[in-house]
């Protein structure tokens, strides 16, 4: 009989694959393009984290980082490239802060272009779109509400306003919005983050379109 059962290692693999596909995707998206954007998961325990400043379509798997619960790094000695994401120390305060299991920082131009508007918001919101539903716990009818945070000249400067920002989160809020940067956007597990990351687009897509 063929043993069926996945172990831990084939997971980490298996996983690992699916972030270079997903990552080959959102480049396609134009939301990680010229090195930008990033992913991670939670593995096991511990977590699985994209390297920084590489071409992110090109990412293979044996170039992913692998994390211990405490965000220590556990495969540097098979690595090449031992820059973890910028986004680190901003993936880390978001999954302590929340229940993701999965978070992706995109730079969207969509999303860019609708933090542009209107620059005092504290937020973007939509309601009564069907689309809103996409996103976990939100309903048609409720205004939908994602914060929005300043931009900073490194990317973990934006560690301390994402942390406030996270703590007192508008309600089923599953992102972030940095202006003129892009977002940070999460669900349970990858393909929730992905649907949400695909939502938030389609609702600044929308806003541009009806935003004169
Ligand atoms: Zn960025």
């Amino acid at each position: 009989m063929v043993d069926s059962t996945i172990t831990a290692r084939e997971q980490v693999t298996s996983s690992k694959s699916l972030l270079c596909e997903l990552l080959r995707q959102f480049y396609q998206l134009g939301w990680c393009t010229g090195t930008g954007g990033g992913i991670s998961m939670r593995e096991g325990a511990g977590y699985i984290m994209a390297p920084s400043g590489v071409a992110k379509e090109r990412v293979q798997p044996n170039e992913l980082f692998e994390m211990d619960r405490d965000f220590a790094i556990t495969n540097l000695d098979s690595l090449e490239n031992k820059k973890v994401s910028e986004c680190e120390p901003l993936f880390r305060a978001i999954y302590e802060k929340t229940d993701a299991g999965a978070v992706i920082h995109s730079h969207s131009v969509n999303i860019v272009v609708a933090l542009s508007h209107e620059r005092e918001i504290p937020g973007l919101s939509w309601e009564r779109l069907e689309m809103i539903k996409g996103i976990r716990g939100a309903v048609y009818t409720d205004k939908h509400v994602v914060p929005v945070i300043k931009n900073t000249p490194r990317e973990c400067e934006l560690t301390e306003s994402l942390t406030a920002c996270l703590e007192k989160l508008p309600n089923n809020a599953h992102g972030i919005f940095v202006r003129d940067h892009g977002a940070y956007i999460w669900g349970r597990d990858v393909m929730e983050a992905k649907r949400h990351a695909e939502v938030y687009d389609w609702l600044c897509q929308y806003k541009n379109a009806t935003t004169r």
